[in-house]
């Protein structure tokens, strides 16, 4: 069986084409979305989803999330005794999936179109396609997102010269994309976004009116507080889609918290992130030379469009209403059933993959005084920005912060963020600054010249001797070769997953001890429940487990419900 497959930062799906057309396999618990989130037990064994999620509150040390930001990078993550790389943790998502849609049909997988970002590099494809194979599977293709979801909407069979874009809001990331169809190919026109814009950022909005209304400080919250409070948040953010007016109410110590917030209100409060959402929007269109009525369909999804500011801001800067009548968590995930379809039946809709860009940004970290004149260092200065089109070359000049300064270490980065640190550090030059100057006559030119090729070249110039100093960084350091892809499939073959039909009960004692981390007053009550459902899980009776976890599960709801 072919599958289609997004391979979200935040959710997965996995679905097929059948005679319907596309369609998605529940998971173990019955859910469409599985969380994007890897856990190791005690014992080693692995979990995936929203057991995963659950312990990221009770064992953050030994689960990750938002994995998908670090494709095409060498860079590892330790939980518990195992070690594993991006395409790995990859891999256990697919193969989770990959075992929900065999549990479904009965089918083997054997191929899969996986969907990854228009902007993603050569080096993040490679990285995709080594997951899958780390999965035991023949990726047949990757398909870019955005045109993913204009096969959902069935877009393809718009006339020729048709052009759209595509606006996809997700969990922490924004992308738009304008595509122009011709002659059954795809080309991304423009592609524009923030790596760092998405609905959990909506979520710290409402999280900041509900502290300060509440004379609470975050820090004085402790992780598992602040925890309980973004669910009650996170909930309150959905229904504000469906009601005008939301209460939430959380007992925090001795007090009871009680809030109420509207759409109109919680719109005003993010401004300030639907002017991010703007920027994008407007840079995307500029850059694809288009005015807003010559696009054909404007299209969102992403999660977080579900929000209403998302839908009234999109109309009211082009003047027409968007497209959203398909699941937009689930657009994506049905598109690339569509392009699976399209295989089987020997059709195919090319595209045009856009590689011949930047796709980070990369620069340098720099300090800048505060209000005191003091030194406030991190800061990352963009040099080459993201989505420039290669080959690229670009100067800017620094100063040492101090007066005789004897050296400038200049490090490089890659990344959005404007700390350094949050960025990927490439690399580092010594600069040695002789003879002592002053700060203003110390300036130091310094040039990256990127290549298609992926190459970073980095060139730092004393202006005042003209001394030159070289760095060349590779910028794929990130790929395993075919040996280590034989040799990790072999260690990822050993490593131990829970069975499925065992994922209900394990979700269920994940979802447990995170309340009991969160609920400290309840604590006792928790870990009675805990030892109880340990102990009937030892019967191995299916029918006393079953009953069991039916009375836990409404016992922990009315818990959560109540706190
Ligand atoms: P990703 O593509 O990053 O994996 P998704 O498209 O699954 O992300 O979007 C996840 C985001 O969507 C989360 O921030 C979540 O809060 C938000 N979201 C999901 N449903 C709703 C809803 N009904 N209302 C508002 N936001 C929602
Ligand atoms: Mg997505």
């Amino acid at each position: 069986m072919i599958v289609g497959i997004d391979l979200g930062t935040t959710h997965s799906l996995i679905g097929t084409y059948g005679e319907q057309g596309p369609h998605l396999f529940p998971n173990a618990l019955g859910d469409y979305l599985t969380p994007s989130v890897v856990s190791v037990d005690d014992q080693g064994h692995v979990i995936v989803g929203r057991a995963a999620r659950d312990r990221m509150v009770s064992h953050p040390d030994s689960s990750v999330a938002t994995f998908k930001r670090w494709m095409g990078t060498p860079r590892e993550t330790r939980l518990g005794t195992h070690t594993f790389r991006p395409e790995e943790l990859s891999a256990l998502i697919l193969r989770s999936l990959i075992a929900d849609a065999e549990a479904a049909t009965g089918e083997k997988v054997t191929e899969a179109v996986i969907s990854v970002p228009a902007y993603f590099s050569d080096a993040q494809r490679k990285a995709t396609r080594a997951a899958g194979e780390l999965a035991g599977i023949r990726v047949e293709r990757l398909i870019n997102e955005p045109t993913a979801a204009a096969l959902a909407y069935g877009l393809q069979e718009n006339r020729d010269g048709s052009r759209f874009l595509v606006f996809d809001l997700g969990g922490g990331t924004f992308d738009v994309s304008v595509l122009e169809m011709f002659d059954g190919v795809v080309e991304v026109h423009a592609s524009a976004g923030d790596n760092f814009l998405g609905g959990e950022d909506f979520l710290d909005v409402l999280q900041t009116a509900f502290c300060a209304e509440h004379q609470l400080s975050m820090d004085a919250l402790t992780p598992q507080e602040r925890g309980q409070l973004r669910r009650r948040l996170e909930q309150a953010k959905r229904d504000l889609g469906a009601n005008a007016s939301v209460a939430v109410e959380w007992r925090h110590g001795e007090r009871t918290l009680n809030w109420q917030i509207d759409e109109e209100r919680f719109a005003r409060l993010a401004e300030p992130l639907v002017h991010r959402i703007r920027t994008p929007l407007e840079r995307a269109m500029r850059d694809a030379r288009l005015q807003p009525a010559q696009l054909d369909e404007i299209v969102l999804v992403g999660g977080a469009s579900r929000m209403p500011l998302v839908p009234r801001l999109v109309s009211r800067m082009f003047g027409r209403l968007p497209l959203r009548h398909v699941n937009p968590d689930e657009a994506i995930a049905l598109g690339a059933c569509v392009s699976a379809g399209l295989k089987l039946r020997d059709k195919r809709l090319e595209e045009v993959i856009l590689t011949d860009v930047c796709p980070y940004t990369l620069g340098t970290k720099v300090s800048h005084p505060d209000e005191q004149g003091r030194e406030q260092a991190g800061f990352f200065a963009p040099i080459i920005h993201r989505n420039s089109t290669v080959p690229v070359s670009r100067e800017e000049t620094f100063q040492p912060f101090r007066d005789n300064q004897t050296k400038l270490t200049l490090e490089v980065y890659q990344g959005e963020h404007p700390m350094a640190d949050h960025n990927i550090k490439l690399g580092e030059l010594q600069v040695p600054l002789t003879p002592q100057r002053r700060a203003n006559e110390n300036a130091v030119s310094l040039r990256f010249t990127y290549d298609v090729n992926g190459v970073l070249q980095v060139e730092a110039t004393i202006l005042a001797t003209q001394e030159r100093h070289e760095l060349v960084l590779e910028q794929n350091p990130g790929l395993l070769s075919p040996t280590e892809i034989r040799s990790r499939l072999q260690a990822l073959a050993s490593i131990k997953i829970h069975p499925r039909e065992k994922q209900e009960n394990i979700a269920m004692l994940a979802r447990a001890e995170r309340l009991y981390e969160e609920y400290i007053a309840a604590r006792a009550q928790l870990q009675q429940w805990i030892a109880r459902f340990r102990h009937v899980l030892d019967t191995q009776d299916e029918h006393l487990i079953r009953e069991h976890r039916r009375q836990l599960s409404e016992a922990l709801d009315t818990l959560e419900a109540q706190a």
